[in-house]
């Protein structure tokens, strides 16, 4: 079982190939579209760096308010929108449903079920990586013909920070 966290700077996994950084990221990105013969145009790639600056699952309008800050001026609310919905094509991001919200996959190049572990305290979003419930998934779905396309879990829980600042 693997974990990486969304948070850039800390508790990446040993086996991650030492993609940690934003622009590490950002570069594996742009040359997974190359070769998917797709492009991550200027939006798209500010979209994934906000998303890959922030440890939480991220809602669309405070990625448009912080393009705003960036910028100096107004971004369309539709461009925003089409662009997280080419990073989610490309399963670069994932949408959390129970939030609204959105967050960087830790490992775009190969493909895998996204588990989410989420806090309801803070926010904070970690993505674990697990074998053994996608095969159960796949399993499951193969005994009633069905056919899985959106591979996401999310969990709603408590982190341990969270869980150690109400034990302090
Ligand atoms: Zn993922
Ligand atoms: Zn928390």
């Amino acid at each position: 079982m693997e974990r990486t966290t969304t948070e850039t700077q800390s508790r990446a996994g040993p086996d991650c190939g030492g993609q940690h950084e934003t622009a590490e990221r950002i570069a594996l990105a742009e040359s997974l579209c190359a070769t998917r013969g797709s492009k991550l145009t200027a939006i798209r790639r500010q979209v994934l760096e906000l998303l890959w600056d922030s440890s939480r699952a991220t809602g669309a309008y405070e990625l448009i308010e912080a393009l705003k800050r960036k910028h100096g001026r107004p971004v369309a609310p539709p461009t925003v929108y089409r662009a997280l919905e080419f990073l989610i094509s490309q399963r670069l991001v994932s949408k959390i449903e129970s939030r609204n919200a959105y967050i960087p996959c830790a490992h775009p190049e190969r493909p895998h079920d996204c588990l989410f572990f989420i806090c309801s305290r803070c926010g904070e979003s970690t993505e674990f990586e697990d074998p053994r419930i996608a095969q159960a998934l796949a399993e499951d779905a193969a005994t009633f013909g069905y056919r899985v396309t959106r591979p996401v879990v999310e969990l709603e829980g408590t982190c341990e920070n969270c869980m150690l600042t109400a034990a302090g």
